[in-house]
């Protein structure tokens, strides 16, 4: 601010022309990514004991709110300074942001990746199991339409299963007679299109060999932000899946074609499959060096009839 504005401002009081100032105030480390307010006090002491008149200045963002970074959009807190993760409410829109994890293909770890932190979602995305269109502007839309629940082989529907197909601890042939999900066969549940049961991202496409490195099976795994599905020894080889990683799926779509004798639909709280297979045998574990923590597995046959989101 020039003099002359400071007696423009106030020119009836007399040397107003001589009152005004400038200050530089430095941008410091602890400041940026938050808003702050300049206090000014106008006292009578020196050591700003007397009387006094203090100004408060609006909030000034320092490099806060949405910014750009690693080639999208993230939003600093003003308050804390903080990259926001998970949902955001900002000026009355909902948006939501990237915790940075994610599926390190082939190796079924969920690893963390600084890029990935804090991104904000755009396009349609399944975040907390629910599908949304997050357009260009990260604003979310809701496409409840997709959260849907299918039957693998809707033809046969829930049908019937075997002793021995179904859920946890039912057959003492297995590993500390527990079973981590639900197997369709091919003569219970004819077909060989697979429909997902419900929407979701791919995030990784693997083969379980055996120990002269042939293929088993291969296995499909798709999460929805809250479950993760996984479509396992129902294909004989990578040709039989159709989808691929990275690509959205939705509620009854046909991901790949069943070539061997059933699919085994497993259900888990935690995308980290590398964990969740460590833990085939057991109904849940925690570990509180992963990035999700705990992984439970769901019971298949449940979750598709109730539809529990
Ligand atoms: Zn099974």
């Amino acid at each position: 601010m020039t003099t002359s504005a400071g007696a423009r401002q106030a020119g009836w009081i007399a040397g107003a022309g001589n009152s005004a100032f400038a200050l530089t105030l430095p941008v410091t480390e602890q400041m940026n990514h938050r808003g702050i307010r300049v206090i000014h006090r106008y006292t009578d002491d020196a050591a700003g004991n007397g009387d006094y008149i203090d100004w408060w200045s609006p909030e000034i963002d320092i490099n806060t709110g949405f910014q750009s970074l690693n080639g999208g959009t993230v939003y600093y807190d003003p308050a804390t300074g903080q990259l926001a993760t998970g949902w955001r409410n900002v000026a009355g829109n909902n948006y939501y942001f990237a915790d940075g994890y994610q599926m390190k293909p082939g190796s079924d770890d969920w690893v963390y990746n600084d890029q990935l932190h804090g991104q904000m979602y755009t396009g349609v995305q399944w975040a907390d199991g629910h599908c949304y269109d997050f357009g260009r502007d990260g604003v979310a839309h809701a496409q409840s339409w997709n959260d849907g629940w299918s039957w693998p082989f809707p033809a046969s529907g829930e049908g019937s299963f075997a002793f021995g197909q179904g859920f946890g601890y039912n057959w003492a042939g297995r590993t500390n007679s527990y079973h981590d999900g639900l197997d369709f066969g091919a003569y219970d549940h004819p077909g060989a299109d697979v429909h997902a049961v419900h929407g979701g991202r791919v995030i990784d496409i693997a083969t379980v060999r055996d120990q002269q490195a042939r293929d088993l099976w291969w296995y499909a795994l798709v999460w929805d932000g809250r479950t993760l599905f996984v479509y396992q020894e129902a294909f004989s080889n990578r040709s039989r899946i159709i989808v691929n990683v990275g690509d959205l799926v939705y509620p009854g779509q046909v991901i790949g074609y069943r070539d061997l004798s059933h699919l085994h639909l497993g259900m888990n709280t935690s995308p980290n499959y590398r964990m969740d297979l460590a833990h085939s045998y057991q109904p849940n574990w925690t570990d509180s060096s992963q990035a999700t923590g705990s992984g439970s597995w769901i019971d298949p046959e449940w979750a598709l009839r109730v539809r529990p989101y």
